[in-house]
């Protein structure tokens, strides 16, 4: 349990569950968030969280924050595939710099330190459930979308960098499909459909649908960043974080259309983003290390993930 955990990123999807989760084991947070793709709203309405809109690359204002606090989850990056392509430079930088910044930080005050990576570092892998010890597969730089990818690996890289040369507790998760409630349309597929069928539809499949995804809702996520932040060690703790449940995107749309609106066509499209995309077919965890280093079953049914998502689009209308 931490007095007070730093959250960067914390007013987004994944951070304002983390926060939810920290108050309820009776903890403070303070948010580090620049409010790029976060909402204030996103945060519990309770005097024990504190947000501070600053950015994860800027010195002065991690330095101070990380000192005030027990552990630091990092959790801030530009995310979403359209802002990769949009703005490359940027979100590679915000990757490389957030992370650097607060790992040097949290080295000189001694803070262990949960840093958010992505299954984007396997690549195009296969069917199978990915281990954490394979060789990571992100493609070539030719392909911009693999700024993303580079980016975390190369975070990744400096945090078992930090823990060998500093001994700096660290605990990094590779997440698989992370979705919920407050994740925006434009961010997640599984909001996308459903707010298509809250439109009338209909709701697009990009390609044959046959391509598998492995949700899991914010809420077991934050679960999982919490125990593993309490497992960081100096040796670095590597795990990834998903569920090890692949569903064909094809399903997931008839999933949404029978639980948001039956009456919605589901049309076929071109793949998203075009020629020179890469598009992923399978991307699935192995769970086991991850099991065993936190002894969490996810606890949020699929169908429930969408039946949130649904309520809080229609509300935000
Ligand atoms: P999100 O967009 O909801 O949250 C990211 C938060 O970081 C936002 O609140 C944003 O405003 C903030 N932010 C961005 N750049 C910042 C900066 N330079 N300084 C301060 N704040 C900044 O996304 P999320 O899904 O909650 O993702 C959280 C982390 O998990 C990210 O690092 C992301 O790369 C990683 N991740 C998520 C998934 C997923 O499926 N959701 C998959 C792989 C990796």
């Amino acid at each position: 349990m931490y007095a007070r955990l730093l959250v960067t990123g914390g007013a987004g999807l994944i951070g304002s569950a983390l926060c939810e989760r920290a108050l309820r084991a009776g903890g403070r947070v303070v948010v580090l968030d620049n409010l790029s793709s976060g909402r204030r709203e996103n945060l519990p309405a309770d005097p024990r969280v504190e947000l501070v809109v600053g950015d994860a690359c800027d010195d002065a204002a991690v330095a101070p924050l990380v000192r005030a606090c027990d552990a630091v989850a990092h959790l801030a990056a530009g995310v979403g595939v359209p802002l990769v392509l949009a703005r490359p430079t940027g979100t590679l930088r915000q990757s490389l710099l957030g992370a650097e910044t607060v790992l040097r930080h949290a080295a000189a005050a001694r803070r262990p330190v949960f840093f958010a990576s992505s299954s984007e570092v396997y690549g195009d892998a296969g069917p199978a459930p990915l281990r954490e010890d394979r060789a990571l597969g992100f493609g070539s730089p030719e392909t911009i979308r693999h700024a993303y990818a580079a980016g975390k690996a190369a975070g990744e890289a400096l945090a078992f960098a930090y823990a060998r040369e500093y001994a700096l507790p660290i605990a990094v998760g590779r997440f698989f499909n992370v979705t919920g409630a407050r994740q925006p349309a434009a961010q997640g597929v599984l909001p996308a459909m459903v707010d298509q069928a809250l439109r009338g539809g209909p709701i697009v499949v990009h390609g044959d649908g046959a391509q598998t995804r492995a949700f899991l809702d914010a809420a077991d996520a934050a679960e999982y960043v919490w125990r593993l932040l309490a497992r960081a060690s100096p040796a670095g703790v590597l795990a990834n974080v998903g569920r090890d449940a692949p569903l064909p995107i094809l399903d997931l749309a008839r999933l949404v259309r029978a639980r948001v609106e039956p009456r919605a066509s589901i049309e076929h499209r071109a793949p998203a983003y075009g020629a020179g995309f890469a598009p992923i077919r399978h991307r699935r965890p192995d769970v086991a290390r991850l099991l065993a280093l936190t002894g969490h079953e996810p606890a949020v049914a699929l169908a429930a993930t969408i039946d949130a998502c649904a309520s809080s689009l229609a509300a935000a209308r």
